[in-house]
C-alpha cells in the first residue's frame, strides 16, 4: 500500500496487534467487525476471510459466550488453513473475565482483547475484573484497546464528575463534564493497565460517540491528553448514506489533523448487503483524502442533460467494479496499481480535460454528438473508440496500461521504469 499523504501524522507510541504495526507512524489501520453469532464457526470464518479479503487488516469479534470463546480458536486455525492472517479482536462485555479464565486459550489465539471500561463490573467487583483481563493480555503478550462508548460510559464515574463539577464557582456545562468523563475513563484505565504490568506500547485507546462534533472534540482532547495510538469510529453511525456520510465527515476531520491509527466505520448493513460495504467505506475515506491508496478510482463526471443515455453510466459502474474485482490478483502482480486514476466521462464538455489528467480516461459521446470515443493514456490520446464494443475496447486497453506500467519483469523492475 502506498502512503501518499501529506498530512502529518501526530505521533503515538506503535503497538503491534499480530503481525499489524499501529500508530508509531505506520499506515492507518482498516479495521471491521463481524456481525455473525462467534459460536457459528463456518458463519464467522466465511465472513472474516470475505472482511479481510476485502481489505480488512483487523477483524473484530465477539466473545459472549463460553461457546464464541471456545469456538475462537477453532476460527483461527481455520482462516490459517485458508491463508488468511488477519489478526483477531475479540470483545468483550460484562463477562470477559469469566470467559478468559474459563478459556485461556481463546486469548492466546487472539491478537488484541478490547475492553469496554464501562462494561466489566460494578463497584468492588470492577477492579479485580479488569485486573483478570489486562493480566491475561500481558501474560499471552496481547494488545488491548481500552474502548469507551458513549453508550457504556462508566456510571460511577460520570457521578463523581457531574458532582464535583457541580461545586465548582463556575460549573462547566453538562455536555463537556461527560465528554471529560470519557477521556478520564478511557487515560485512567490505561494507566490502571500499565499498574497492572501491561506495556505502553500494547495499549490502543478509543473513545467513541455518535455526534460528530462531540467525537472531533473527544478526539482531539483526547490525542493532546497522550501519546497513546488511537482507534478512530463513530458509533452507531447508521445506515446507507447516513451512515457514510457521518462517518466520513467525523473521520475526515481527525485524519487530516493526523489523529487516529486505526479506523473501523460501523455501518449497519441493509438487510442481505454484505458486511464488507464498511471495509470499501474506510478505504475510500483513507484514499480520498490522499493518505493511502488501495483500489484504481474512477472519476465520473454526474451526468446531465447531454448524457440521455444510460452508456456512460453503465460503463463507469463496470470499469469501477472490474477494477476492484481485479485487485486481489493485482495486489501482488502489480505494486503501485493502487494509485491508478480511470476517468469516464460523459460528454466533451469536461470529458477530454479530465480524461487528460487521469492515468487512463475516455470521453464518451454526450447526445446529438458524434458517435465516437476518444480515450486518452497519460494525458496523450491514443484512440477513438466506437460501435458496440466500447466497453470491451476501454477495458481491454486499461489492462494493457497496468501492465505495461506496474508489471514487474524478472529482474524485479517495474516495467516503464528507465
Ligand atoms: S462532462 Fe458533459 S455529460 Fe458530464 S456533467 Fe459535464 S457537461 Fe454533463
Amino acid at each position: 500500500m502506498t502512503v501518499t499523504s501529506p498530512i502529518v501524522r501526530r505521533p503515538t507510541r506503535k503497538v503491534l496487534v499480530g503481525h499489524v504495526p499501529v500508530g508509531g507512524g505506520a499506515p492507518v489501520v482498516v479495521q471491521s467487525m463481524t456481525n455473525t453469532d462467534t459460536a457459528d464457526i463456518a458463519g464467522s470464518v466465511a465472513q472474516i476471510h470475505a472482511l479481510w479479503q476485502a481489505g480488512s487488516e483487523l477483524v473484530r469479534l465477539t466473545v459472549n459466550t463460553e461457546e464464541a470463546a471456545r469456538a475462537v480458536p477453532v476460527i483461527r486455525e481455520k482462516l490459517d488453513a485458508l491463508g488468511c492472517n488477519a489478526p483477531l479482536i475479540g470483545d468483550f462485555h460484562f463477562n470477559g473475565h469469566r470467559l478468559i479464565k474459563a478459556v485461556p486459550e481463546c486469548a492466546q489465539a487472539l491478537a488484541k482483547l478490547r475492553i469496554n471500561p464501562g462494561n466489566v463490573g460494578r463497584g468492588a467487583k470492577k477492579d479485580e475484573q479488569f485486573a483478570t483481563l489486562i493480566e491475561a493480555a500481558a501474560r499471552y503478550g496481547k494488545a488491548v484497546r481500552i474502548g469507551v462508548n458513549w453508550g457504556s460510559l462508566d456510571q460511577e464515574l460520570l457521578a463523581r464528575m457531574m458532582d464535583e463539577n457541580a461545586k465548582r464557582p463556575m460549573p462547566h456545562e453538562p455536555e463537556e463534564v461527560m465528554r471529560n468523563a470519557l477521556i478520564t475513563s478511557a487515560l485512567d484505565s490505561a494507566k490502571r493497565a500499565e499498574e497492572l504490568g501491561l506495556a505502553g506500547d500494547r495499549i490502543i485507546l478509543s473513545c467513541k460517540l455518535s455526534g460528530v462534533q462531540d467525537l472531533v472534540k473527544v478526539y482531539r482532547d483526547l490525542a493532546a491528553r497522550s501519546d497513546y495510538a488511537l482507534h478512530l469510529g463513530l458509533t452507531e453511525a447508521g445506515m446507507g448514506s447516513k451512515g457514510i456520510v457521518a462517518s466520513t465527515a467525523a473521520l475526515a476531520i481527525l485524519l487530516q489533523e493526523g489523529i487516529g491509527d486505526t479506523i473501523r466505520v460501523s455501518l449497519t448493513p441493509a438487510p442481505g448487503e454484505s458486511r464488507t460495504v464498511e471495509v470499501q467505506v474506510a478505504q475510500e475515506i483513507l484514499q480520498t483524502l490522499g493518505i493511502r491508496s488501495f483500489t484504481p478510482l474512477v472519476t465520473a463526471c454526474p451526468g446531465c442533460g447531454r448524457t440521455t443515455s444510460t452508456v456512460f453510466q453503465e460503463l463507469a459502474q463496470s470499469i469501477q467494479n472490474w477494477l476492484r474485482t481485479q485487485m486481489p490478483i493485482w495486489r501482488g502482480q502489480y505494486p503501485g496499481v493502487e494509485t491508478m486514476n480511470v476517468a469516464v466521462m460523459g460528454c466533451v464538455v469536461n470529458g477530454p480535460g479530465e480524461s487528460k489528467h487521469a492515468n487512463v480516461g475516455i470521453s464518451l459521446p454526450g447526445t446529438n454528438e458524434t458517435p465516437v470515443a476518444p480515450v486518452y493514456v497519460d494525458g496523450e490520446k491514443t484512440v477513438t473508440l466506437k460501435g458496440d464494443r466500447i466497453a470491451e475496447d476501454f477495458q481491454a486497453i486499461v489492462e494493457d496500461y497496468v501492465q505495461r506500467t506496474y508489471g514487474v519483469s524478472e529482474g524485479g523492475r517495474v516495467k516503464g521504469e528507465g
